[in-house]
């Protein structure tokens, strides 16, 4: 969710820090803030807004001349995004500075009781009671403070930590939350994501749930929960500075849409090898795979449409039965999983809330797991049984683009696996959906290509406050996608239909007007989809049609048209989100909407 930074060597802290919260923008913005150590007190400025307010009013950072602090980009949870909720909190003392990212479920009780005691708050939210605990436990041991201080906190949390009498420390705890330690030389590193330490180091230990961490200029200690000293791995991390940069493009959003044959060809290639869809991590035995019952998809937003589409191509080539569902209800009613089960989480980031909760829930209930998700080293890739990586590079913007056709790229190469190790598919259909597999990125690229007049089109329609999408079938998992990347990026709002489903409700909607997108992909239920459209003409609708390349018929009903490559029909919902993908990023440019980072949206959601 939000995003937390850390810094303690030889460089003045707060211009590091600040260049190391614009990298995690995207994780929530609605205010920041920065705490330096020096001149032994603890020196802070927050702002309610963007980031460019704090470096406006630190002047980049230079002002201050202390060399470790904390940064904080905030998505708030507990209280409106003012200047005195921002990030770091302060104890009443003063001595203390605290980050969080995360919720503190019993901070009604700790805030209550540390009132009890004296201590005053200064903000609504729910941080505040960590860095009072810090100065209530505080005996001159930072270590100690830190570690009864979070044996009190139930929730989740990622903390930074630093103490007026420790210049050079920054102490750092983990539960449930994303938090990254980069080693570099002579200087050390704290940040929830990857992408704000590249450019210092490439280096990292990824702390884990429970664990608490102690960075000086000199090295880095990590802590299991009694304070006892652990090893923990190096990791090496892949991306580069450039990667995570712009690169000339006008928002990531486009430029992440335009690295998608690039990204797909990342995800595929190296699961294909001699014609065959090959999955090194996969661990179930034939034993177990002959015993499956049902796979359930579980994940939330997009990733959840990405498990939507994959539904269709599983049951299809696989013939197991698939159930989707969102995280945060699954994890709250009473599922049927277990040993005969294989659950699927699907999540960008690794480190969505209520995914983790969902797979726990399956874990419990004895269910083999597979995760897809992109961040490597996440806290979902290291729960589940098996992790099959988009490897879709860095995903900035907060809309996902390459992050969702990665993940339906994936659920493609499973289908067909499994197709084959069940016996649905012989050698030979093997080898021709491999070889269709194989094509996907040239026919993203040619998806960009082909639609050189849809800025227009969306020009012709962004004055719209009110769209809606249909379609069947896998057309339909591409509009429930569709829909969503319309509203967060350009705040109109829109639903996807099952165009099956119109006159049982939805149609009552239409008016003269009224824009209806109708996905018509899908040539074996064109002809239905087409009925479907002139339902909707005759009530006064606008429509624009998709359909595959050089099927014009869509015109005979539709008022514009958009192309879609031709590929096997049963891989259809990766190019044919790229034009919608378009579609929406145009129309919110038309809008003048903030398209990188949409107001109340959070890239990776790491709360409830
Ligand atoms: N719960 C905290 C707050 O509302 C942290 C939110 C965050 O993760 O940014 O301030």
């Amino acid at each position: 969710m939000c995003g937390i930074v850390g810094y303690t060597g030889p460089q003045q802290a707060a211009p590091v820090l600040l260049e190391g919260l614009k990298k995690l923008e995207y994780r929530g913005y609605d205010s920041a803030g920065v705490a330096v150590n020096e001149r032994g007190g603890i020196h802070m400025v927050k702002s309610a807004g963007m980031i460019r307010n704090l470096c406006e009013k630190t002047h980049d950072g230079s002002v201050f001349s202390g060399t470790s602090g904390i940064g904080h980009t905030r998505w708030a949870t507990h209280g409106a995004p003012t200047d005195e909720n921002a990030h770091p909190h302060v104890s009443n003392d003063g001595r203390f500075a605290v980050i969080h990212n995360g919720i503190i479920e019993n901070y009604l009780a700790l805030r209550e009781e540390l009132s009890g005691k004296g201590f005053t708050f200064k903000s609504e939210t729910d941080t505040e009671v960590i860095v009072n605990l810090l100065e209530l436990y505080y005996e001159g041991d930072f270590k100690q403070a830190m570690l009864k201080t979070i044996a009190r906190l139930e929730g989740s949390y990622a903390i930074g930590a630093v103490c007026a009498d420790r210049p050079g420390e920054v102490f750092a705890a983990r539960q449930f939350s994303p938090l990254i330690l980069g080693l570099g030389v002579g200087e050390n590193f704290l940040a929830s994501d990857v992408t704000a330490l590249v450019a210092y180091t490439k280096n990292v230990i990824y702390l884990d749930d429970g664990e608490l961490a102690e960075l000086s200029p000199a090295g880095v200690t990590v802590y299991d929960c009694t304070g006892r000293p652990i090893d923990k791995p190096v990791s090496r991390v892949t991306w580069d500075v450039e990667a995570a940069a712009k690169g000339g493009f006008e928002h990531f959003m486009l430029k992440e849409i335009i690295e998608q044959p690039r990204a797909l060809k990342a995800t595929i290639d190296p699961r294909i090898k001699d014609g065959r869809v090959v999955l090194d991590d996969f661990r179930l035995s034939d034993e177990e795979l002959k015993n499956l019952h049902k796979i359930y998809i579980t994940a939330c937003g997009s990733a959840y449409y990405a498990g939507q589409a994959g539904k269709y191509v599983i049951e299809a080539l696989a013939r197991v039965p698939v159930e989707t569902d969102i995280a945060s209800e699954l994890r709250y009613r009473d599922p049927i999983i277990d040993e005969h089960t294989l659950m699927i989480v699907i999540s960008q980031s690794g480190e969505t809330a209520d995914t983790i909760a969902a797979l726990r829930e399956a874990k419990a209930r004895g269910a083999k797991t597979l995760a897809i998700c992109n961040v490597v080293g996440s806290t979902i890739a290291r729960l589940a049984d098996t992790v099959i990586y988009t490897w879709a590079g860095p995903e900035i913007a907060v809309a996902t683009t390459k992050g969702y056709t990665t993940q339906v790229a994936v659920l493609n190469l499973l289908a067909v696996y499994l197709a084959r190790r069940l016996g649905r598919i012989d050698d030979d259909e093997e080898r021709r959906l491999v070889g269709e597999l194989n094509k996907l990125p040239q026919q993203m690229q040619r998806a960009i290509d082909l639609n050189p007049g849809l800025e227009d089109i969306a020009n012709s329609y962004f004055q719209n406050r009110e769209m809606f999408f249909i379609g069947r079938n896998l057309d339909y998992a591409v509009c429930l996608e569709s829909s969503l990347k319309l509203k967060e990026i350009s705040y109109i709002h829109s639903d996807a239909f099952a165009a099956g489903e119109l006159k049982h409700g939805p149609i009552a909607l239409i008016e003269p007007g009224r824009l209806v997108v109708a996905v018509a992909c899908h040539e074996r239920l064109f002809d239905k989809t087409m009925s479907n459209i002139k339902e909707v003409k005759a009530r006064g609708a606008e429509v624009l049609g998709v359909a595959m390349e050089g099927n014009s018929r869509i015109l005979v009903e539709a008022d514009k048209a958009i192309y879609v490559p031709r590929c096997e029909p049963l891989f259809t919902a990766v190019p044919a989100i790229v034009p919608m993908q378009l579609f929406a990023y145009y129309v919110a440019k038309a809008n003048g909407c903030d398209i990188d980072k949409p107001k109340n949206l959070a890239k990776s959601v790491t709360v409830e």
